[in-house]
Order: C-alpha cells, then structure tokens, then sequence
C-alpha cells in the first residue's frame, strides 16, 4: 500500500531525514517510536507532503511521487487527499460544530453535495462515538471528543491511509482511553496506519510493526514483541530504558 523510497528531508542545513525506505502492506499498522527530535513528526508530514521531501519517491496505492523531480501542486493535492492526518493539537475550526467541522474538506475539496457530506459526517461521527455530540462547537467537547472528531474529520475524506501524529500527546491521561480505542477499532477493521505515539501499550495491542527512529534514520523495525522484549540495536535499548 505505502512504499518509501531513499526519503530524505532538510530544513536549511538542518538534515532531519537522512534516507528513510519503508513498504507498509494494506492494512497493516506501523507504530513510529524514538527520542524527541528524530524526525519521526517531520516524516509523517512527509508522507501527508505538508512537509516536501528534498529528495526520495512515495507511492500510496498506484500513485507515486518522486520528489528527485519538480512535483506540481496539484500532483501534491491530488496525493495528499490518499491520506488523512491526525494531528496532537486536533485543529479543528473553533466557530463550526462537529458535524460542519467533519463536512467541510468533503464539500470544499472534494465538491460533494452538502446533503451527502453531512449524512457521511454524521456516519464517522457515530463511528467515532460522538452521535449525540454532532451539534456541539469544539469549546463544549473534552479534549478526547475533540480528538474523536478529528479522526472523524479525517476518515470523512474516504484516504487509503490513515497518519497520526501523537494524537493522544496533548491529552488528560482519563481521556487517552477513548481516543486509542476508536484507533483499535479502526485498525481491527483494516485501516492502513501509521501512528508516532508514546503510548507503548498500544504499539504492543494494535501495531504489526514497530519501527524504531533516532537521527532521522530508521534503526531497527520488527514486530512489536521483538522490539520491546529482544531489541538488537544499543539505541532502541537504551529508548526503551529510558521510558520504562
Ligand atoms: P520528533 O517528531 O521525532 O520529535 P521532529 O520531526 O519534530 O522530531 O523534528 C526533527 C528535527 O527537525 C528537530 O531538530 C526539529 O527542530 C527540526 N524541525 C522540524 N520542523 C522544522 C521546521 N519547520 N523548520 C526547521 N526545523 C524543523
């Protein structure tokens, strides 16, 4: 489904990726983990082109961009709509309900009718949990329901794959439950994801694969019993200490 190719990423002289290849099959979930500033954040706004690569090739199904080329914008928008992307902040608009917040990309990308949007938005919106939510403005939801409808937001765009980034960081620790639940959910259902988390628990419940980041490269990548219980490399054992 996901083929990264020699994926490499600069701010100025700042090299944050150095050459990252990793193939994600259909509907398996790869869990992201390293130290802060490893570039794991850097590489999923890669994958979702709000960052563009200096150099290397992404293909998402039987689209691939090869950023060694010039790419145009509407190449990028048009990859961009194969993945949606939770963000830790949530973003949603502040002066919109749930429901327009989780309509709004289908009607003002997507072009589709308001009727149908909002019927789609109220199915993720009860698919997330939140049907008795759908009128509310985000200042009237926890923080986890706010999270909830930013998932929602993102599956309404119907994208073959799902990013999320740190999407439980910024949460109370009563409401991190909810918000991992509704990402079980998805993943039991088959939904191709790739998730930077801290939240260990769920890399060993939901992930096929657990790929280790230090230095904008990728160290070491295998199931998660392997790397949690018989991690080879000396960085991914010495992360692991450290946040046990
Ligand atoms: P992580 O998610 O693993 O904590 P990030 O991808 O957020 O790592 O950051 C990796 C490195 O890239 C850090 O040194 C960070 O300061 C730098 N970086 C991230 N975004 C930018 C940016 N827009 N401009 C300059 N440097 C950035």
């Amino acid at each position: 489904m996901i083929s990264i190719k020699g994926l490499t990423k600069s701010f100025d002289s700042l090299e944050v990726l150095k050459g990252i290849d990793l193939e994600v099959g259909k509907g398996k979930v790869v869990v992201v983990i390293g130290p802060s500033g490893s570039g794991k954040t850097t590489f999923l706004r890669c994958v979702n082109i709000l960052e563009t690569p200096t150099d290397g090739k992404i293909s998402i199904g039987e689209q691939e961009i090869d950023f060694s080329r010039k790419v145009s914008s509407r190449q990028i928008s048009s990859f961009r709509r194969l993945t949606g992307m939770v963000f830790q902040s949530y973003n949603l608009f502040p002066h919109m309900t749930a429901i327009e917040n989780v309509m709004e990309g289908p009607v003002t990308v997507k072009k589709e009718a308001k009727q149908k949007a909002a019927e789609k938005a109220e199915y993720f919106l009860s698919k997330v949990g939140l049907a008795d939510k759908m009128k509310h403005y985000p200042f009237q939801l926890s923080g986890g329901q706010q999270q909830r409808v930013g998932i929602a937001r993102a599956l309404a765009m119907e994208p073959q794959v799902m990013l999320f980034d740190e999407p439980t960081s910024a949460l109370d620790p009563e409401l991190v439950g909810e918000v991992l639940k509704v990402m079980k959910d998805l993943a039991t259902e088959g939904m191709t994801m790739m998730v930077v988390t801290h939240e260990m628990r769920f890399a060993e419940e939901a992930a096929d694969e657990v790929i280790f980041m230090a230095d904008g490269l990728i160290i070491e990548r295998g199931k998660p019993e392997e790397i949690f219980s018989q991690p080879k490399a000396e960085r991914t054992r010495q992360f692991l200490r450290l946040i046990q």
